[in-house]
């Protein structure tokens, strides 16, 4: 997985300065001299429960970075887990160093001591520069890690229930944009054709869509497009195609004052995280340009449904049955949006505070 990191450090900010500015209820800072350990925990809200959110493990350039991004994602896990109906709270760990090269069994463990020691507070899972087999060494020391492998009673890989619900999620997008939710015929590019992506193209092309596809890797385009006809395009290409519909499974932050002017498209629905580079002004701008957007954070949230599935107790057909109400969720956001005068990605956000905040109710008596 692969993300841009679009959001500008905010150097000039104390720690605690960061914390408050977005209400996070605990970050821990995890040292282990022994193995090079050094992970940050960021557990922003667990009003609805305990907070889940992978371990991203990546080379960041510096520990204000670490600490940019596992809030920016620990906040969005709160937000993605409300809107889905979950009963879970956003949290996300990042672990800095190179995933190809820090890594040990030991070294894992002992991030597994430190969530084991947040008590069920924290629960985690796999993200970018983690696998199933740290999950296991996790495991090792704490019950709380999901995302682990089918072979141990796991949830297995999360990106097919992950494409189903973006695929929902588009469906909804087109009913809206075009009166129909049929995507036949229908001109879709598909940027990036990794995990999700990959499943995506399979479910488009099931439909008849005409599909146009991109990704950095040629070997993976050249199989994608063999095996369900799509066509292949550059990469900077895809945001000047005349298509009907752009569905970026990538980067964040694609949605920018350079693209917006190109695109084409009526719609934009794909799983990559932060699409918008800069919500204030990318959300409004969409509505301006006529563009239906289906908030990434709403439709990307089938992987979270289904991890969420495994602590209940696995039911794969119950998570595709959850992930497939994604399309009823998109549907009342563009009516809200649509009332309120508002841009979909903050109708979004509306309604998941206003769970969080009746719920919290709810919970405030013993
Ligand atoms: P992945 O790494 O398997 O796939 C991403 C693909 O994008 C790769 O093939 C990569 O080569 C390609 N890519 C990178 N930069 C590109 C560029 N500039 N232009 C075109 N292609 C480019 O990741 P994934 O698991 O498929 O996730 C895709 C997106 O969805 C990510 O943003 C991820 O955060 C998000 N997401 C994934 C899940 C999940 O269940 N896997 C859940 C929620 C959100």
């Amino acid at each position: 997985m692969v993300e841009l990191k679009e959001v500008e450090v905010k150097r000039d900010k104390s720690v605690f300065d960061q914390i408050s500015e977005h209400n996070h209820e605990k970050v821990v800072f995890c040292h282990d001299k022994e193995t090079g350990l050094k992970a940050i925990i960021g557990i922003h809200n667990t009003v609805l429960g305990p907070a889940l959110g992978g371990t991203r493990m990546w080379s960041y350039a510096s520990e204000a970075e670490a600490l940019d991004d596992v809030l920016r994602l620990s906040r969005g896990m709160t937000y993605k887990a409300a809107i889905s109906g979950l009963n879970l709270g956003g949290g996300k760990a990042v672990i800095i160093g190179d995933a190809k090269k820090d890594k040990s069994e030991a070294f894992m463990r002992r991030y597994g001591r430190f969530v084991k020691n947040l008590n069920g507070a924290y629960i985690t899972a796999e993200d970018v520069g983690t696998t199933t087999k740290d999950m296991e060494y996790i495991r090792m020391e704490t019950e709380h890690v999901a995302g682990l492998p089918e072979s141990m009673g796991g949830s297995g890989d999360p990106s097919p229930v992950t494409a189903y619900g973006t695929y929902m999620g588009m469906k909804a997008a087109a009913k809206k944009a075009f009166g129909s939710d049929s995507l036949e015929g229908k001109k879709i590019s598909v940027q990036g054709v990794g995990h999700v992506g990959g499943y995506l193209v399979e479910l488009l092309a099931k439909e008849n869509a005409q599909i146009f596809i991109t990704d950095i890797y040629e070997d993976r385009l050249r199989e994608v497009s063999e095996k369900y006809g799509a066509k292949v395009v550059g990469m900077d290409e895809i945001y000047d195609l005349d298509v009907d519909i752009y569905s970026p499974c990538a980067l964040g932050g694609t949605v920018n004052n350079d693209t917006l002017s190109r695109l084409k498209c009526q719609v934009i629905a794909g799983s990559a995280n932060n699409q918008l580079r800069d919500e204030l002004v990318h959300g409004p701008a969409l509505v301006e340009k006529g563009i239906f957007y289906a908030p990434d954070f709403l439709i990307n949230a089938g992987g979270v449904i289904n991890v969420y599935s495994e602590l209940i107790g696995y039911n794969r057909e119950s998570a595709y049955a959850q992930t497939e109400r994604i399309y009823g969720y998109t549907l009342d956001i563009f009516e809200l949006a649509e009332k309120e005068g508002i841009h979909t990605q903050a109708a979004a956000m509306q309604m998941a505070k206003k769970r969080i905040e009746s719920i919290g109710k709810v919970h405030s008596t013993y």
